[in-house]
């Protein structure tokens, strides 16, 4: 009767101990929108869902997902009718296969993307990878990829931010599909085969043409071999004019390529 006693007395003294750990997390940590840093109810959504991760209110500025009606070459949306080829790709058809994203760039999405890059909020990592991986499942799953690139940046600008947010997008790519299907991926991320040269600064707010020529050469293939033959998968955080991939796919291709595509967290 007495080791019974004990035994409640032990149990109820773990669930005290635990029921105190979660309520020091809970101060230490509490559940902040992404955004607006609002507190959140800490109670059903699931974590990596975005009502687990934004406020009702920042939700309602809209996180639409990418989707049809698309350029199938560019990934230029469109507001009405079917997937067809936009004009600028009816006019010259670009070097990159195919561009796909996870989001597109309205609402709140062109409010976090900044808060992601510039002000190193890494906690939304948690909340693109999934999407990310998502985005990459459903379009590029039978694509037959065998190299995931991260887009590099300059080092002396991965000294500045701390981190390369491309990378951060695929970086537990590997793991991800392990824990789905169960055995590892054919493809590897690789982020050693290709290297940014040239420092260019920011390139918001350029045109189309600057932008191209800022980055003329600022890539370099510093393995051809790695690449040679290989179908590519270019991965960065947002896709505008598209002359940063557009120029990383012009050297891949020149080093023997077979073909390159692109994955986003976000088309413009
Ligand atoms: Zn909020
Ligand atoms: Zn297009």
């Amino acid at each position: 009767m007495l080791q019974v006693f004990r035994n409640h007395k032990a149990i109820a003294f773990g669930r005290c101990l635990k029921a105190t750990a979660r309520f020091c997390h809970a101060l230490v940590f509490p559940h902040q929108c992404m955004k607006c840093r609002v507190l959140l109810d800490p109670g059903t959504a699931a974590p990596h869902t975005v009502q687990a991760c934004f406020c009702k209110t920042c939700l309602s500025m809209g996180l639409p997902l990418f989707a049809p009606p698309f350029c199938p070459r560019c990934g230029l949306q469109f507001a009405t009718g079917e997937n067809h080829l936009c004009e600028a790709c009816l006019k010259r058809l670009p070097r990159i296969h195919q561009v796909r994203a996870a989001l597109s760039y309205q609402g709140l999405v062109k409010d976090i993307l900044p808060l992601f890059k510039y002000q190193a909020r890494l906690s939304l990592t948690r909340f693109f990878e999934p999407l990310m991986f998502d985005a990459f499942s459903l379009f590029f799953e039978k694509a037959d990829i065998h190299r995931i690139l991260p887009i590099p940046l300059h080092a002396r600008k991965v000294r500045q931010r701390g981190f390369n947010q491309s990378f951060l997008l695929v970086r537990r790519f590997s793991k991800t599909y392990a824990s789905i299907h169960g055995v590892q991926p054919l493809w590897q991320v690789d982020t050693t085969s290709l290297k940014r040269d040239r420092y260019t600064s920011s390139q918001t707010g350029l045109d189309v043409a600057v932008r191209r020529k800022n980055l003329k050469n600022a890539f370099q293939v510093t393995d051809p071999a790695a690449v040679k033959d290989c179908n590519i998968l270019l991965v960065d955080d947002v896709y505008t004019t598209g002359a940063t991939c557009g120029e990383a796919a012009r050297m891949l291709l020149a080093a023997g390529a077979n073909r390159v595509d692109v994955l986003v967290l976000a088309r413009a």
